[in-house]
């Protein structure tokens, strides 16, 4: 679909092979493809200039080593610089650990939070079902989702479908009160891990963020992870940045990864937020849940 950017690039720099350095109008001239792949990736706007902007200051006056063309130099650097910026901190998780710090008394309490549609139950159920089996948690997970009448009983069957437990639903009972149930059956039943599936919109709504916000004080979640579709695009910007300033997030989970998406909101939302991708949803089913690698990412963007 999409044009090589090595392609390209080789393209508009093969003629300065012999010149051994790269100078700023080169350089400018491979960015300029460089942020049309990354548009194209669908990186937002102001995260491509300010990333643009780092890659330049990189590639100016490099020399262009004997063995590779300008074209893979800029390729190489634009790719490092990809990976530094997408990369967590301190590079945690593994597959035992689902990508989550678990490092807090029992029951962790775990917050997952996004938009409707975004694979939020679904990704709850995945996690729930990988802490189990890979590290052998108890796991009780709870939809505080009291507004789509379906959502409590989308992950009750879900609980079913892993053989992991659910919080018994009963109606009527708003969503902060529901957690602090779920907390309190964690400690009373000895659960290891408490995750709670919140409410979605289809978009941000100020009612929505103080409700979350007043679950967010109630159980003082460990992790609190934004999942976010991958397919967004632009969006992503907006919902990590709303959802980052409003109930503070700790990790992001990216889903439909397995779609055609070219995973530039992972770029824009680890920028914007400054929190790291800690999972990546790869399709429909339950076991469909792996870790994040910067490099295999930054891979995908730059196409
Ligand atoms: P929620 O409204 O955020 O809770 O979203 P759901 O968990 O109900 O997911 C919405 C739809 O997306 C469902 O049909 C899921 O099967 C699907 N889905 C969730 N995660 C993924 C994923 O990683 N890849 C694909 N292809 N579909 C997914």
């Amino acid at each position: 679909m999409f044009e090589k950017l090595s392609e390209r690039l080789n393209g508009v720099l093969d003629k300065l092979t012999k010149r051994g350095q790269l100078g700023e109008a080169d350089v400018d001239e491979a960015l300029r493809e460089v942020r049309v792949a990354l548009l194209e990736a669908d990186v937002a706007l102001p995260v491509v200039k300010d990333f643009v902007a780092a890659v330049r200051a990189e590639a100016v006056g490099e020399r262009v080593v004997k063995s590779v063309t300008p074209g893979q130099m800029v390729i190489k650097i634009v790719h490092d610089e990809l990976v530094k910026v997408l990369k967590p901190a301190n590079d945690a998780g593994g597959v035992a650990g689902a990508g989550l710090d678990l490092n807090h008394p029992a029951p962790v309490p775990i917050l997952m939070l996004g938009l409707q549609g975004s694979g939020k139950t679904t990704s709850t159920a995945k996690i729930a079902r990988r802490l189990a089996e890979k590290q052998g948690k108890k796991v009780l997970m709870a939809s505080l989702d009291t507004r789509r009448p379906a959502a409590q009983q989308q992950l009750a069957i879900l609980g079913e479908q892993t053989g992991i437990k659910t919080l018994p639903i009963v109606p009527g009972e708003p969503p902060v009160a529901i957690a602090k149930r779920a907390m309190n059956a964690g400690r009373l039943e000895g659960y290891d891990v408490v995750m709670l599936d919140t409410a979605g919109r289809l978009a941000i709504d100020d009612e929505l963020m103080a409700e979350l916000a007043q679950v967010r004080d109630a159980v003082k979640p460990h992790e609190s992870l934004l999942v976010a579709d991958a397919m967004t695009g632009q969006d992503a910007v907006n919902t990590a940045k709303h959802f980052q300033d409003k109930i503070g997030i700790t990790g992001i989970m990216l889903t439909r990864i397995d779609g055609d998406a070219r995973g530039g909101a992972a770029l824009s939302m680890r920028a914007v937020t400054g929190r790291p991708i800690k999972l990546l949803g790869t399709g429909e089913k339950l076991d469909q849940l792996e870790d994040f690698h910067a490099d295999r990412v930054a891979g995908r963007i730059l196409g």
